[in-house]
């Protein structure tokens, strides 16, 4: 028994965390959808054209994000988007 014990023991404190989270890890570990991406500009006289973005912003968490991966994601929203309407259409023409 004093065996078993002393080895239960050993593992549990092995297992458990010594080391507190920071308040940056904690923020990381919860996932944005980053569905609010806006495009930034370096050029004032370059905006409203997207082929000029120089960055998309996350709203929702300020996330940067390079223009590929903002068009990526503002894609995505559109897709979400577009998904909802047609469920809705759907129901609409029971
Ligand atoms: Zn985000």
């Amino acid at each position: 028994m004093g065996f078993l014990d002393r080895l239960f023991g050993r593992k549990v404190a092995e297992a458990a965390p010594t080391k507190e989270k920071t308040i940056e890890e904690a923020i990381a570990e919860v996932e944005c959808p980053h569905g609010a991406v806006t495009p930034r500009w370096d050029s004032a006289a370059d905006m409203g054209k997207t082929e000029l973005v120089s960055a998309y912003v996350c709203e929702a968490c300020g996330g940067s994000f390079s223009r590929e991966e903002g068009e990526r994601m503002g894609a995505a929203a559109a897709d979400r988007l577009r998904i909802s309407e047609e469920g809705r259409q759907e129901r609409m023409g029971n």
